[in-house]
């Protein structure tokens, strides 16, 4: 009988959560033990007794056997709260790749010292009529930060100050001036206590369409049927998919549950966090990147102690102990920033899914352009679809002209800027209203395409894009491919067979070279450094300071510039000829979040999409605003190729001190691997090669990647790897793992 052992810890709340202890597990308690229950143990040297969770189990030690304590007991009670976390990170450390500290330490608050926080809040000292009448003089002075303020307080007798700091754009000297001017008062309470109060939550309620009463009603009846299950709504972009989410949360709290609502931290607005305030009251709370450690505590332990009903934020509120969880609902379940970008790798989808089986929670996901993943999955019957195609009230959709810039090109026009959108830029010139230039360079990893033909230089065996490398060889970074970048193309020889250069810099000087009159902003990874810049960027452009905003992928997403009538992307190209098997959805859900972004108020919007590939499916569909058509044939193309979700990949990095090293260890993997799992049918090993970024910081990086139809013949070699590298300890090498990547490596 081989003896097995339960590293424990016994104190989770305590700061550092890596202190593990090895007991045995006695025969009789061999079915009882599994990582997150709680056991009893001697501890100490008078062997005290103590209570402690199992984090893991193995059959092999490190200590002498015979010094090995055993377990007492099992806690009879059942599977509490902090049970379930560790079970959760238990899971996170098993399916994504990762030690089980890092993985302790995602699920489970770092608990800090820290004063009792303070919450202001905003009170109006004047009548709403005479604050509207102030917002207009201060409007008519320019002075539109004020305006904005005083334009919200017409509504409301109070508001949570950091709503209206961050969410409206508003610096806090502003706030300060007000304050003097005696329009209103700044308060500030203990925050444990006394969170947000809205004095008035009577808010108008829509009456639901038939499309919102059907998810409330499928997601509840089955809740309360006892299946709670996974939902997506597919709704357009103010199809009314908040208020549905409202009204499910709603629900279950008079049930006695609880909600995470999770949002990317970006797609937050002002409008959406004040629906939720007016509805939920002090029983919702917000989790963002701004608040400290002590904080985020302070949070999980009113969650915990059953304080509130509601906690709305990113990725990681999800880990929120509610005690009684009955809903985890997922908005823009398609972003990208709900996939961890440090170990565990975890897609906040899959472990919202694992979390809500736990708890008997419901799962609801929602997207006006869901995630390939799930509209499949959903196509399969593991999750209920529900359609929302229209938007409550008359609001249209944008008007979308494709430019093709070949033919631009053909006809003499040099410039950044197609003759549509050149002259419609004029006219918003012309008419005072604001636009939007688009480039979208994040991930770019200098592709090679041809300027006269659009043909673009893709691997032949991954078919995705090849990245041009110094020396003018072109790299596919999944399997290593390379060749010389050709004189001519190969399909029309025209010599502009060129890389992409054009960055937003060379974008604003062209729109000073071509329209002297205008006012720019520019906004990326260069002038976005400091967090304030960013908001003073935007605040800047919301107060209508400049004409035209240029700006990467982070100006396209989530806020709203009433001013702004015209969209343009200047090319399509840089998202579509990533190097990467995602780059056709990563373009279509970036072209219809910009078509999204124009005609938010009154007037019309209108979108240009400039490209050299007109006739790709991504740009042809955004534009129509065909998402099934896009699916259908971005499926197809994941299928023939073996890619997520029709197959699972599983991308291994190894960083290494010494080149060699790296690439030595990955081909003995490659090798090991396919002797022991070969026979697998469908399994297949794909390089290893030099990683898109070779060498970081002195560490060279390679890469491998694993494909399989099932998830869990990757775990399984994931599995092998790393038992691997504890046999064989590895110096100066690491390695890491990713399950179905959102990046090339
Ligand atoms: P989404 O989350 O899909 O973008 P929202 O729930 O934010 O959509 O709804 C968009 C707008 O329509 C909001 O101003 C909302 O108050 C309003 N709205 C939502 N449902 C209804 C309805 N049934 N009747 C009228 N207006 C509605
Ligand atoms: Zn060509
Ligand atoms: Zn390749």
């Amino acid at each position: 009988m081989t003896e097995r052992y339960a590293d424990v810890i016994i104190d989770i709340a305590h700061e550092k959560v890596d202190k593990v202890f090895q007991y045995r597990i006695p025969q009789e308690l061999a079915q009882a033990v599994y990582p997150g229950v709680q056991v009893l143990v001697p501890f100490g040297r008078g062997n005290r007794q103590k209570a402690g969770y199992v984090v893991e189990l193995s059959e092999e030690t490190d200590y002498p056997p015979e010094k090995i304590k055993e377990i007492f007991a099992v806690d009879e009670k059942g599977m509490s709260v902090e049970g379930r976390q560790i079970q959760t990170a238990y899971w996170l450390k098993s399916q994504y790749g990762s030690t089980t500290i890092a993985a302790l330490k995602t699920v489970l608050p770092v608990r800090q010292k820290q004063k009792p926080l303070e919450k202001r809040t905003v009170l109006r000292l004047l009548s709403a009529a005479e604050t509207a009448q102030a917002a207009i003089t201060c409007s008519e002075k320019h002075q539109k930060a004020k305006a904005r303020v005083l334009h919200a307080l017409e509504n409301e007798e109070e508001l949570p100050y950091e709503l209206v700091r961050q969410k409206l754009h508003v610096a806090a000297a502003t706030m300060q001036a007000l304050e003097r001017q005696g329009y209103l008062r700044i308060e500030s309470k203990a925050f444990y206590r006394n969170p947000v109060r809205m004095t008035d939550r009577g808010e108008k309620r829509p009456t639901l369409n038939p499309a919102q009463q059907r998810v409330i009603d499928g997601v509840m009846g089955a809740y309360r049927s006892g299946s709670p299950g996974v939902h997506l709504v597919h709704g357009v972009t103010g199809s009314g998919k908040t208020e549905v989410y409202l009204g499910i949360i709603e629900q279950m709290i008079a049930m006695g549950k609880q909600a995470i609502m999770l949002i990317p931290e970006i797609a937050l607005t002002y409008q959406t966090l004040l629906r939720f305030y007016k509805r939920f009251g002090d029983r919702v709370s917000v989790m963002n990147s701004t608040l400290s450690a002590g904080e985020k505590y302070d949070q999980i332990e009113r969650a915990k102690a059953g304080e509130i009903d509601v906690i709305i934020g990113p990725r990681s509120a999800l880990f929120t102990p509610f005690p009684n969880l009955g809903v985890i609902v997922m908005d823009e379940e398609h972003e990208n920033s709900y996939k961890s970008e440090t170990s565990p790798r975890y897609h906040a989808r899959e472990t919202a899914v694992y979390i809500a089986s736990l708890c008997g929670a419901s799962v609801v996901l929602g997207s006006a352009t869901p995630s390939l993943e799930a509209y499949y999955r959903a196509g399969q019957g593991q999750y209920q679809l529900y359609e929302m195609k229209e938007r409550p009230g008359n609001s249209v959709l944008p008007a979308v002209y494709i430019t093709d810039l070949r033919k631009e090109l053909k006809e003499g026009n040099r410039s950044m800027f197609g003759r549509k959108l050149h002259s419609l830029m004029e006219e918003r010139l012309s008419r005072g209203e604001q636009t939007i230039l688009f480039l979208n360079r994040r991930g770019y990893a200098g592709f090679v395409s041809c300027r006269a033909c659009g043909h673009v230089m893709k691997c032949p065996h991954c078919d995705v894009s090849l990245s041009e490398h110094k020396n003018g060889l072109l790299i596919c970074h999944y399997c290593g491919y390379q060749e010389r970048k050709p004189e001519k193309c190969p399909v029309c020889a025209s010599p502009y067979l060129l890389g992409f250069k054009a960055g937003t810099q060379q974008v604003e000087e062209a729109i000073y070279r071509e329209f002297p009159q205008a006012r720019v902003l520019r906004m990326d990874g260069d002038t976005t450094r400091k967090k304030e810049s960013y908001e003073k960027i935007l605040s800047a452009f919301a107060d209508e300071e400049a004409d035209i905003l240029v700006g990467t992928q982070m100006i396209v997403k989530g806020h709203d510039f009433p001013g702004v009538t015209l969209v343009g992307v200047l090319a399509a190209d840089l998202s579509l000829n990533r190097n990467d098997y995602r780059a056709g959805e990563r373009t279509f859900q970036l072209l219809t979040q910009a078509a999204g972004r124009a005609g938010r108020g009154e007037r019309p919007g209108e979108v240009v999409i400039q490209t050299y590939q007109p006739e790709h499916y991504s740009v042809v569909y955004a534009a129509r605003q065909d998402y099934e058509g896009f699916y259908r044939e971005e499926l197809a193309y994941r299928a023939l190729v073996g890619y997520p979700p029709v197959e699972h990949m599983l991308a291994v990095l190894i960083v290494s001190r010494v080149q060699e090293d790296g690439e030595k260890l990955g081909q003995q993997m490659a090798e090991l691997i396919m002797a022991e799992m070969g026979e697998i049918s469908g399994f297949r090993v794909i390089g290893p090669a030099q990683a898109s970024i070779g060498k970081i910081s002195d560490l060279y990086r390679h890469t491998l990647y694993l494909r399989h139809r099932e998830y869990q013949v990757l775990v399984r070699a994931k599995d092998r790897w790393e038992r691997f590298c504890r046999e064989h300890e590895q110096r100066d090498q690491t390695v890491q793992f990713d399950f179905d990547p959102m990046n090339t490596y």
